[in-house]
């Protein structure tokens, strides 16, 4: 089979690919209240919708899984590749300088919700089984799209078509970075805990609103014997620190600066700045609190706790490099106190490993630990061949000899064995960006290059030898 008559097909289908996404890209499909047929409510039903309509326009067979999901076949084969997207987006926020569901074609840009997460690519790989279609390419595979309507949220519609269904043998999910990412960090959620004496010095603290997100801002109620001295005290350590005095009470703004979790090096951990500022201020703490606030201090410091040297879990592998860690929440309310981590491990510890190390570390602080939830890590060696054909193509395409990568983030990837993901980020000179912010932006150069690599990489790995 001539690959060129691929490439021909899809110059003659750029047009439509676009006003396609600009249709699909102008369906605000945030997660809403559930309706009949529609679990995430009734935009995303309209997305899917679409997207089952359009599938029928090319003579693709598709299936509504309930509202969850839709899957579009093509072709015959033992064995099964998945393609997996979503079409849910994030909600707007604040900031945009157009409509974020109105899309605008701008400088060789799309701006738009769900421009470049993930709506180009259930658009993109929609063409790509529509153009094998119609150059009639020999196909050894089946190749089933899988479009989900809750990524965002946590994946449950993957969850659902995977009971239903049952998930593809095989394939990739647009919905990470480009080359190709072979390693995805295990996602550990955990817990410390300790209780203290009512009627402390130390009243409250609160951090962090998610987990996955390094905390701004820390607030911390004191109850001092001499509130005069202790702010002096505090003053001492921190010339900038906001303190607002009242009664009897010291309330404490102490702040930092935020990043995502896969990602803490780039902030400054308030919940930690504050601990370190108790730990060492004058302040008249009770032993039990000074204790805990010590150890807390020492286990979580603001000078790269992230790396997990104070909990005695600075673990590394050469897959997926050092592990990262992140004291997302923080509170201590009525004497009882959780602070809890979100861990990124990599793909060789398991669950039970760094527990166990973090345990070890806390024996005799008043701290126990415990895991709150898990995501395994995925994790296929370099020479897979799923790997190796996905980055040939890659190359091949871009010119780019760029290496595959590990991430500390989760992707749709993670539902299903043998996944990997692919795109659509992480192009060369790639001027796409805005991810769950405002003005994001899809460079239409971008998304025919991504398009290109989708459909020769759909070839290459289902196509008869
Ligand atoms: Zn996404």
């Amino acid at each position: 089979m001539n690959i060129e008559r691929l490439d021909e097909l899809f110059d003659r289908y750029k047009q439509d690919m676009l006003l396609d996404l600009c249709a699909l890209c102008a369906i605000p499909s945030v997660h809403g209240p559930a309706e009949p047929g529609a679990p995430f409510g009734r935009e995303n039903r309209r997305a899917l919708d679409f997207m089952l309509r359009r599938a029928a326009d090319f003579g693709l067979e598709a299936l509504d899984v309930d509202g969850y999901a839709c899957h579009v076949d093509l072709g015959q084969g033992e064995q099964t590749l998945g393609i997996l997207c979503h079409l849910d987006v994030v909600p707007a926020g604040e900031g945009w300088q157009t409509d974020p569901f109105a899309p605008v074609l701008k400088d060789g840009f799309l701006i738009a919700r769900g421009a470049t997460d993930d709506k180009n690519a259930c658009v993109l790989s929609l063409y790509a089984l529509r153009i094998l279609k119609e150059a009639g390419f020999p196909l050894q595979h089946r190749i089933r799209l899988v479009m989900g309507c809750d990524e965002e949220r946590g994946s449950s519609d993957m969850a659902y078509y995977k009971q239903k269904i049952g998930m593809p043998d095989y394939g990739f999910s647009p919905d990470g970075s480009f080359p190709v990412v072979y390693a995805e960090k295990g996602i550990h959620r955990v817990e410390l805990r300790a209780q203290l004496p009512e009627g402390g010095v130390l009243r409250s603290m609160q951090a962090g609103t998610v987990v996955n997100v390094v905390p701004n801002h820390c607030f911390v109620t004191l109850a001092p014997a001499d509130p005069e001295a202790a702010r002096r005290a505090l003053l001492a350590e921190d010339p900038q620190l906001s303190i607002q005095a009242e009664g009897g009470l010291l309330r404490l703004d102490v702040r930092g600066v935020s990043s995502h979790a896969a990602m803490p090096e780039k902030g400054v951990n308030a919940a930690s700045r504050a601990l370190e500022l108790l730990a060492k201020a004058s302040l008249g703490l009770r032993d039990g609190e000074l204790a805990l606030v010590r150890a807390l201090a020492k286990a979580l410091p603001v000078d790269k706790g992230y790396d997990g040297h104070g909990l005695g879990a600075a673990l590394a592998d050469e897959p997926s490099g050092a592990l990262t860690m992140n004291l997302g929440l923080l509170s201590l309310e009525k004497g009882s106190l959780c602070a809890t981590l979100d861990i990124r491990q990599p793909v060789t510890f398991d669950d039970a490993q760094v527990l166990g190390a973090i345990s070890k570390a806390l024996q005799g602080s008043g701290l126990s630990a415990s895991t709150r939830s898990y995501s395994p890590p995925l994790y296929l060696s370099k020479d897979h061949p799923l790997v190796e054909t996905l980055l040939k193509t890659y190359r091949d395409i871009t010119g780019d000899p760029a290496e595959p990568i590990s991430m500390g983030g989760g992707t749709y990837a993670r539902s299903m064995r043998n996944c990997v993901a692919f795109g659509p980020e992480g192009l060369p000179g790639e001027t796409s960006g805005g991810m769950h912010e405002a003005g994001e932006h899809l460079s239409l150069r971008d998304f025919y290059t991504s398009g290109r690599i989708y459909l020769h990489a759909l070839a290459s790995l289902a196509g008869k030898a």
